[in-house]
């Protein structure tokens, strides 16, 4: 089975896909870091997120058990990771990663942008997670104060929507809802509640596939 998990920032598709993934005992994919990956190399040879020659030599380069667990989850990486994001070329290069790991036996989870869409159309299940803005900003302001990075909720609130614009702007894979995704709103939602309903998703699909 394939669970594709797609959404913007700090929607909760993360959270959901990892629970998921751990109920149905399928591996898991965060596609996400891949992009930041390659935003974080690139700002540590100090190149610009518009250097495309480089971010897609680097993410050419790029090996599943070589990716950084560490330091990418910064707002700068975060941001930089979605302008690297927009060329063809470097989505072109992490696209046989995503679509060689969502292939392996027995099926996976992947969390992501363009999962429903380009990775995996076939996929079996398709969430689409979405909360509204002020309180994916907030989360994603919790989440970045506790690592110990000083931000504000209006500069937040404010990244938030530039990201969202870049993510659903972009001419190749832009972020939006499969016709077949299941759209998940987590706003006001308790992680278990969220997870609940994905979960009562996923059981609902597959037993009417049996
Ligand atoms: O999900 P996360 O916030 O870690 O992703 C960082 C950036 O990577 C996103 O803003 C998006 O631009 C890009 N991304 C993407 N396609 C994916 C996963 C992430 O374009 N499948």
């Amino acid at each position: 089975m394939i669970i594709a998990v797609d959404g913007p920032l700090a929607a909760g598709k993360g959270t959901i896909a990892k629970a998921l993934a751990r109920h149905y005992g399928l591996p898991h994919m965060d596609t996400g870091k891949l992009y930041r990956s390659v935003a974080y190399r690139l700002l540590a040879l100090g190149k610009s997120p518009d250097d495309i020659v480089s971010a897609t030599q680097i993410a050419h380069g790029l090996s599943l058990d070589g990716i950084e667990d560490h330091n990418l989850r910064t707002a700068q990486v975060g941001a930089a990771a979605s302008v690297v994001a927009v060329h063809p070329s470097v989505r072109q290069a992490l696209y046989d990663l995503q679509r060689g790991f969502a292939l392996q036996p027995g099926g996976a989870v992947l969390d992501g942008r363009d999962i429903g869409t380009v990775v995996c159309p076939e996929a079996d299940v398709k969430l689409f997670v979405s909360a509204s803005s002020e309180e994916r900003a907030g989360r994603r302001l919790q989440e970045l104060l506790a690592q110990g990075e000083a931000i504000s909720y209006a500069d937040m609130l404010a990244q938030t929507l530039e990201r969202d614009a870049r993510d659903s702007g972009r001419v190749d894979a832009p972020l939006r809802p499969a016709e077949d995704a299941h759209l998940l709103d987590t706003t006001g939602l308790s992680i278990e509640a969220a997870v609940d309903k994905a979960r009562l998703i996923v059981d609902h699909i597959r037993l009417a596939k049996s």
